[in-house]
């Protein structure tokens, strides 16, 4: 079936390789996030959640891009901050949208 996904298959492989390699720590402002599996505080909002989950940003923004150098691992608001300053598709992006771009 063909997808049109941008996204390479091993996509997920790859990010959570990356992921590892950065320690679950945002590579940006030394943020630590939370692991797989790993329990938060019960009275975490969602957004506290969300702050301290660990994305994968595309300097180029082309996620079919999925060579390393082109990959960073950001906290949530890193990564709003990351795509913030374009402008295009991506400039008004907000938390809940972004985190459709893993
Ligand atoms: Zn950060
Ligand atoms: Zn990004």
């Amino acid at each position: 079936m063909p997808s049109s996904s941008p996204y390479p298959s091993n996509w997920k492989e790859i990010s959570l390789e990356l992921k590892k390699k950065a320690n679950w720590t945002c590579q940006k402002c030394g943020r630590k996030c939370i692991e797989p599996g790993q329990k938060v505080p019960q009275d975490w909002t969602v957004s506290k959640r969300m702050a301290y989950t660990l994305q994968t940003h595309h300097w180029d923004r082309d996620p079919s891009n999925s060579s390393e150098d082109n990959l960073i691992c950001v906290c949530t608001g890193c990564h709003l901050d990351l795509h913030r300053g374009y402008r295009g598709r991506l400039s008004n992006v907000s938390e809940g949208q972004l985190s459709l771009f893993p």
